[in-house]
């Protein structure tokens, strides 16, 4: 605990000796905060300011609405709440499992955590079908189930053992069954959401970017050893 617990701040110059770091959502810096006001705070641990970001000349970054909270010397919300847009994301990522790890990632930004969950998952499943192809069907040409589909991307050597016991956890949340009571996602919590998209984004990491970056650099090798 911080020692500005009860202390509320109550000028500009009080709020810049508190931890006021946070992502800017313009320019997606993590950054320490430029107070424009007075904050205004209730009667619980939390203060309300408008403020600047250090890089608002460069990026065009706006004001931004912040929560402040003194008992744990933090930044508990900020305004407006990023688009996470997937056209942000690196290019070898497929564009719909973008999309939807950008959604998830918005979900967990409102703390919409069974939402994150339920998306994490879709993308561990989309990643699956198209690295694997038709090896991802049955005999009727029924997509397979999550389970050996993650069984097959180890076999087939696109993820590691440690991966695949780490996607084996986010498939048993959100696992669908025939009653709703058995899909895990009653007792989702923060750091369970957080965890799982660590996880997927590890996974995206692996079977795309990864393999994307390591051919640039053979390329730009081979292009040297020519030159
Ligand atoms: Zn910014």
């Amino acid at each position: 605990m911080s020692s500005f617990g009860r202390d509320l701040p109550k000028s500009i110059e009080d709020l810049m000796v508190r931890n006021i770091s946070t992502e800017c959502p313009y320019c997606g810096d993590t950054v320490a905060l430029l107070p424009q006001c007075k904050p205004l705070s209730d009667l619980y641990d939390y203060s309300y300011f408008v403020a600047l970001c250090p890089n608002y000349k460069r990026h065009h970054c706006k004001p931004i609405f912040a929560v402040y909270q003194s008992l744990n010397d933090y930044i508990t919300e900020r305004y407006p709440i990023p688009t996470f847009d997937a056209s942000t994301m690196h290019e070898a990522i497929p564009y719909a499992i973008r999309q939807d790890y950008a959604e998830a990632r918005r979900c967990l930004y409102v703390n919409a955590y069974k939402g994150a969950i339920t998306l994490l998952r879709r993308v561990v499943e989309a990643v699956s079908c198209d690295r694997l192809g038709e090896k991802s069907k049955d005999k009727n040409g029924r997509t397979k189930r999550l389970n050996d589909l993650i069984n097959l991307m180890l076999a087939e050597g696109l993820i590691t053992k440690d991966l695949s016991d780490s996607a084996h956890e986010i498939r048993l949340f959100g696992n669908y069954g025939a009653h709703v009571q058995d899909d895990g996602l009653d007792t989702v919590e923060r750091d369970e959401a957080l965890d799982a998209r660590e996880i997927t984004w590890q996974i995206l990491y692996t079977v795309y970017v990864a393999p994307y970056k390591t051919k640039e650099l053979a390329l730009k090798r081979q292009k040297k050893s020519e030159g």
